[in-house]
């Protein structure tokens, strides 16, 4: 075969691969290969037949082939097969390596194939199948032996299109085609097999197979080899490569290339295989002189083992750069998907109905009055009202320390998972390791109940949230500016609790002018003579000038609605109306209102109701804001102080 001295190379594949399979899992390197891929009934099983040149693998429509097959081909005088999981025993009887491959595959999967005669979970058979394929040829060191059906397009073919997947290029893909026998008269795969089509660098191999009816006529392989070679020697549009095509020549190229492909994977296989070597010699350098029954040595086993679980808890909760878990989200990870994610939705889903809430406030606002009828008391409702709004909040705190500890407990169930072969000091490591947690968790909930309570006993207008908190915008006209600076103007008003500024208009770019609220209150204006607007004035109660040569600014508005809302929120923000005309006012309102049906509010009061409506609006929306922001952070310190960083010191 012209590689002698290579010869040696696949045997030595072939044990390094026997050799790891025995060890599991805990050693992995991932060795030169061929995998076979193609679709259902493409003739996967039979170039393997006449690859090997005997029967033995099971047959049958559907899925038959359901768990990978390593196949390894070794020279021998004598003919037998033998498998790894029964290796005394030498198979010398083709049939019965069949029964032996059936039987162990339903041993692994179960004999009702796996699947139940539902479609859905056809389909995940399907996606399963792929997925562990894709596992074996996305690996660099496989090549990728491509069977595809001749009667059917190419672009059609599974094989390739699974091929292109994991190499693109073509590089260590072997294409074979099958069923040439099969095509249309006229037809032929001659464009393909010259690999003019769809190129692979390593070319494609045709060949032709027993059929089904050759199967049942018990064609033996030999019989078929000779058929074949004599289909392409015959055959006018493959006659010029016969050479190039049938299973012999596929044996050939493949012997070639797999001990090629070994040679070039050999120098990072032999590396891998040293470092992997070096962290073994390590470890059983600490066995050596290892007495079972030493106490000393007992006992510090022991430490490490706990020691091991401290480290072990720590990395996944604080996370680590190494040995980095790509399967699923680690502790930490998820603790932190329950702060920023789930937390942040339970506090949204409590946001309150607002019908309710308005009449929460009505209700609220009567009875702070009880028999009385005043007009100053909306900062008592607001009071109750967002107190209610904050003590809702407990209940998503608590799920989400709940949530948290709950994520704790499993971190600390995995990482004892480790000391599977002592269970007590297994039982024993997580029962105090869980108590701790659980003593924890009440304290934690303690504090978080305690921080909102706090939250609900003052709640702090001076709070830099709440200054320059605007209260209102919107057009007024200023109804006195003398008639030599222009007359009345209108200009676009904005009230703060601090302060009414005005601009040019909404663009709020030109500022005219920033008056402080200090000292500042309210009186009506009887409506002129000759004007529709409604008109109301601010005035400073120290006899001073307000605002240039003007002892009051008169703003006029279009209707009495629009003059008695804001003034409404002019008393909100601290802006009183002038005394005596306040009560005059209230009892003309009182007379209104007692004409009116008993349910509904009276006009004044439901202004004032809309304006701490709003006003609670932006009071919820700015706590659940700053909770949403401070909350986390507080909890997160809680849980790290009270229950990670406790079990992480002792270890
Ligand atoms: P697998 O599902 O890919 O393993 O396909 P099989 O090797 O079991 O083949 C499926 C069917 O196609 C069987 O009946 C084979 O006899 C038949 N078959 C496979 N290759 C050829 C071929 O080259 N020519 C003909 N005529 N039949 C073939
Ligand atoms: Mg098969």
């Amino acid at each position: 075969m012209g590689n002698r001295g290579m010869e040696e190379l696949i045997p030595l594949v072939n044990k390094l691969q026997d050799a790891f399979s025995s060890i599991g899992q805990s050693c992995h390197l991932d060795l030169p290969q061929i995998a076979v891929v193609g679709g259902q009934s493409a003739g996967k099983s039979s170039v393997l037949e006449n690859f090997v040149g005997r029967d033995f693998l099971p047959r049958g429509s559907g899925i038959v082939t359901r768990r990978p097959l390593i196949l390894q081909l070794i020279f021998s005088k004598t003919e037998y097969a033998e498998f790894l999981h029964c290796k005394s025993k030498k198979f010398t009887d083709f049939d019965e390596v069949r029964q032996e491959i059936e039987a162990e595959t339903d041993r692994v999967t179960g004999t009702n194939k796996g699947i139940s005669p539902i479609p859905i979970n056809l389909r995940d058979i399907e996606y399963q199948i792929k997925d562990m394929i894709l596992q074996f040829i996305s690996r660099e060191s496989s090549l990728i032996l491509a069977v595809t059906p001749a009667n059917m397009d190419l672009a059609n073919s599974d094989a390739l299109k699974m091929a292109k997947e994991v190499d693109p290029q073509g590089l260590r893909t072997i294409g074979v085609i099958t069923k040439l026998d099969l095509m249309d008269e006229g037809t032929d795969a001659r464009d393909v097999l010259e690999n003019k089509l769809l190129p692979l660098r390593r070319g494609y191999i045709g060949v032709v197979n027993r059929s089904q009816k050759d199967i049942d006529g018990k064609k033996d392989i030999r019989a078929a080899l000779a058929a074949e070679r004599k289909f392409f020697l015959s055959h006018p549009a493959y006659r010029h490569m016969a050479d190039r095509m049938g299973t012999p020549h596929l044996q050939k190229v493949l012997n070639q290339q797999l001990t090629n492909h070994i040679r070039e994977t050999l120098p990072s296989l032999r590396s891998k295989l040293q470092s992997q070597l070096l962290s073994l010699e390590k470890e059983v350098e600490e066995y050596k002189n290892f007495r079972p029954d030493d106490p000393t040595r007992k006992t510090k086993a022991l430490l490490q083992m706990v020691q091991q679980f401290g480290v072990d808890f720590e990395k996944r909760i604080e996370g680590s750069g190494d040995q980095v878990d790509t399967l699923e989200l680690s502790g930490g990870a998820r603790i932190n998907r329950i702060f920023h994610e789930r937390f942040p939705f339970e506090l949204v889903k409590m946001e309150f109905d607002e019908k309710d809430l308005r009449r929460e406030i009505s209700y609220a606002i009567k009875n702070i009055h009880g028999v009385r009828t005043g007009l100053f008391t909306p900062d008592l409702a607001f009071e109750a009202i967002v107190k209610k709004q904050v003590v809702k909040l407990k209940e998503p705190c608590l799920k989400c320390v709940d949530l948290v500890i709950q994520e704790l407990i499993n971190t600390v169930r995995q990482c004892t998972s480790k000391l599977g072969s002592y269970p007590r000091l297994r039982e024993e490591t997580e029962r105090i390791v869980t108590t701790h947690i659980r003593e924890r968790e009440g304290k934690t909930k303690d504090q978080i109940l305690l921080l909102i309570d706090i939250e609900l006993s003052y709640i702090n207008t001076n709070h830099e949230d709440f200054i320059g908190f605007v209260i209102r915008r919107g057009w007024l006209t200023i109804n006195n500016i003398s008639i030599m600076k222009g007359g009345s103007k209108e200009y676009w008003f904005v009230l703060t609790a601090e302060s009414l500024s005005w601009y040019k208009d909404e663009e709020e770019k030109e500022k005219k002018y920033m008056l402080p609220l200090d000292n500042l209150k309210i009186r009506d204006v009887e409506k002129g003579f000759m004007s529709n607007k409604h008109v109301f004035a601010i005035f400073n109660t120290e006899q001073r000038n307000v605002y240039k040569d003007l002892r009051q600014i008169e703003l006029a508005c279009d209707s009495q609605e629009d003059v008695d809302s804001w003034k409404a929120s002019f008393l909100r923000a601290g802006v009183y109306p002038e005394k005596d005309q306040v009560n005059t006012r209230s009892q003309t309102e009182n007379e209104d209102g007692a004409q009116e049906n008993t349910f509904s509010m009276d006009p004044q009061l439901e202004r004032q109701v809309e304006t701490i409506r709003n006003l609670v609006d932006s009071y919820v929306g700015i706590i659940n804001k700053s909770i949403r922001d401070l909350m986390p952070k507080t909890i997160m310190h809680l849980m790290i102080n009270n229950a990670g960083a406790g079990l992480c010191s002792r270890g």
